[in-house]
């Protein structure tokens, strides 16, 4: 694939530089070009590990961990796979994937390699798409509105990204980094604008409380929904995570 050798794949946090170019700078966390590899060597390099959330879902990893290192998710519905989120590393080895869901545009990873490798429709909110980050990257659909799909359920909840979108399939719920976990708590994702980022997680638990989740799937962990809900509802407001 000629296009593994025109992109790069920054050590320091995974981004994927897509379009032939080289920059300066990675364009999402700022690391000078040296910490870039071209996306052939990360092939080689890594690969994507699977573990089993349950028997319809498998978590998704780069293996050595890749930079920012952010788990992807599998579902398998009806003899299809359906991602949420993207591995950082392209691997020719997994099953083929008929859609890739986005939560949102930073861990975009190698799919627009998995969309050109597997023929995958890439879906992700019109708001996110347009952000500069996902600027190079190609997308198949970009919603403006809440959707059910295969019985995963979309809920845009707007917050740390315009367009951040969580998902819900069956009693998993899957929210990527709108909070990060620091030891025992939860705490609120700092890149966004605080009042609509607060805003949003008055929404999640409005949604999750009608629900029946038994697992929450998270950018790094995955954890029994009792245990986060009650860092959730102990969540204070303006409890940001410091910004690196
Ligand atoms: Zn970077
Ligand atoms: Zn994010």
């Amino acid at each position: 694939m000629k296009l593994l050798k025109e992109q790069y794949v920054c050590k320091r946090c995974g981004y994927n530089i897509i379009g032939g170019y080289y920059p300066e700078s990675c364009p999402f966390c700022g690391v000078s070009h040296e910490n870039f590899i071209t996306a052939e060597e990360c092939s080689q390099k890594y690969s994507i590990v699977s573990s089993k959330i349950n028997n319809k879902i498998d978590r998704l990893n780069s293996y050595p961990k890749l930079g920012f290192e952010h788990s992807a998710y599998c579902i398998k519905i009806k003899g299809k796979n359906i991602w949420i989120d993207c591995p950082s590393t392209f691997s020719k080895d997994l099953e083929p994937m008929d859609k890739i869901l986005f939560t949102h545009p930073h861990f975009l990873g190698a799919s627009n390699l998995y969309r050109a490798y597997y023929t995958t429709f890439i879906w992700i909110h019109k708001k996110d798409s347009e952000l500069p980050i996902a600027s190079k990257h190609p997308f198949d659909k970009k919603f403006e509105h809440d959707f059910k799909l295969e019985g995963i359920e979309a809920h845009i909840i707007n917050g740390h990204t315009p367009g951040f979108t969580f998902y819900i399939f069956e009693d998993v719920l899957f929210i990527c980094d709108y909070f990060f976990l620091r030891e025992e708590n939860l705490i609120l994702n700092p890149y966004g604008p605080a009042h609509s980022t607060m805003d949003g997680v008055k929404r999640i638990k409005e949604i999750v409380k009608k629900q029946n989740i038994e697992t929450v799937c998270g950018y790094n962990y995955v954890m029994d929904y009792k245990n986060w809900n009650k860092k959730l509802v102990s969540l204070k407001n303006e409890s940001f995570a410091t910004k690196l």
